[in-house]
């Protein structure tokens, strides 16, 4: 174990006040005598004229609820979607025709796919960079308008440096995106670290029980804040009210979850590491990883993604997903069950190595989860 970070690892936290565990339970309720203690599903898609609100697409109570939580997560001003997508869309879609973005190649294969569909049709500029090499990134952004980045990414679990590479791109006037979906706000600060913006998946780990499908913007800055915000009822990616009622009550057990998440996945990778089925594991948290040391510094746990190459090629690896009987062969991630699937199978992860299998994990008995794994890896490697 003494490859793992330790608990308290990275920076302390930039502002005073509660920890996050607590700010994650207590933020985004109503404190007053009488108030209930959960904000209600708001139905409404109209308003009474002459009030504050107007029309449901424009703002909703239970959005602001959700909002009040992850923004304070965070340290900014958050703004709910109907997707992570639909976030992604409203911040790349708020930047001027023909202007040019630095995209990082690791980066979550929608992102890109959206790039590169803006660029086949002039709408973008598009410059795909190492991650790798924050040298060469901030050098790309020369004349670009936003550098877009991911860490650690979906799914090579690729550490960037965000703050070198958020104080390169602001000597070039370049505003910074960190797509914090894997990390979350309570593994990782991007806001502190200098980005401008920060986007997220809800879907994953923040509503984290697979059953909601929602993304958000969070923010420092006022006048991006309102920007965006009228991006949102132009673009009308908006959440229902529902959705957003789960994601915050998933929001409220986050620390919770991904302590134990993290603790499995710890286990998992190091176990994983000595198996002869698997021929390299990428996690943040090992000793061995490439982004070790800098998720050490800026991270305050190495998450709970597991990805591993298996032996035998994209057959083999496939074969374990088929095997599995504990774990869930299904894409997405972040749920309270494990899920675990090749990456490689999917338009556009041409990039990704065709043996990887990205690991979720969940909230499930270790010593379970390993049985499973290891006796799928044996098997779909012995045929
Ligand atoms: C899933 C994911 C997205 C897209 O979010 P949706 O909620 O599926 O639209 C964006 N970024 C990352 C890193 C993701 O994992």
């Amino acid at each position: 174990m003494g490859d793992d970070l330790p608990p308290d690892a990275g920076p302390p936290p930039a502002r005073r006040g509660p920890r996050a565990a607590t700010v994650a339970v207590r933020a985004g309720r109503p404190h007053r005598p009488g108030a209930a203690v959960n904000p209600p599903i708001a139905l409404s898609s109209t308003f009474e004229l002459g009030g504050d609100r107007l029309y449901g697409r424009d703002d909703n109570e239970t959005w602001e609820a959700f909002e009040a939580a992850l923004g304070a997560l965070e340290g900014g001003d958050a703004l709910a979607f109907s997707s992570g997508m639909a976030a992604i869309s409203a911040v790349l879609e708020a930047l001027p025709i023909g202007a040019t973005v630095v995209v990082a190649q690791d980066a979550y294969n929608g992102t890109r796919r959206w790039c590169a569909d803006a660029a086949s049709r002039g709408r973008l500029g598009v410059r795909l960079v190492d991650l790798g090499d924050p040298a060469g990134v901030v050098a790309a952004c020369e004349g670009a308008q936003l550098v877009w980045l991911e860490s650690p990414t979906n799914p090579c679990l690729v550490v960037a440096d965000l703050a070198a590479i958020a104080a390169g791109a602001h000597l070039q006037g370049v505003s910074v995106v960190v797509d914090n979906t894997l990390a979350t706000p309570l593994l990782q600060r991007p806001l502190a670290l200098g980005a401008d913006v920060v986007v997220h998946s809800v879907t994953k780990w923040l509503a984290g029980h697979s059953d909601v499908v929602m993304g958000a913007i969070v923010t420092a800055d006022g006048e991006r804040l309102e920007q965006l915000r009228t991006r949102r009822s132009l673009g009308g990616g908006v959440p229902g009210p529902v959705e957003a009622w789960l994601a915050l009550r998933g929001l409220r057990s986050l620390p919770a979850r991904l302590e134990r998440a993290q603790a499995t996945a710890g286990e998992l990778a190091r176990r994983l590491s000595g198996h002869a089925a698997v021929e390299r594991v990428r996690y943040p948290g090992l000793g061995s990883d490439p982004g070790h040391e800098l998720a050490a510094r800026q991270m305050s746990g190495p998450g709970a993604m597991v990805s591993f190459e298996v032996a035998g090629g994209a057959e083999a690896a496939e074969a374990v997903c088929e095997a599995v009987r504990v774990l869930t062969p299904a894409t997405s991630l972040g749920g309270v069950e494990t899920l675990i699937e090749r990456r490689g199978r999917y338009r556009f992860e041409e990039g990704t190595p065709p043996a990887l299998l990205r690991m979720s994990v969940g909230q499930e008995d270790v010593e379970d989860l390993w049985e499973d794994l290891d006796q799928a890896l044996t098997a779909a490697v012995a045929t």
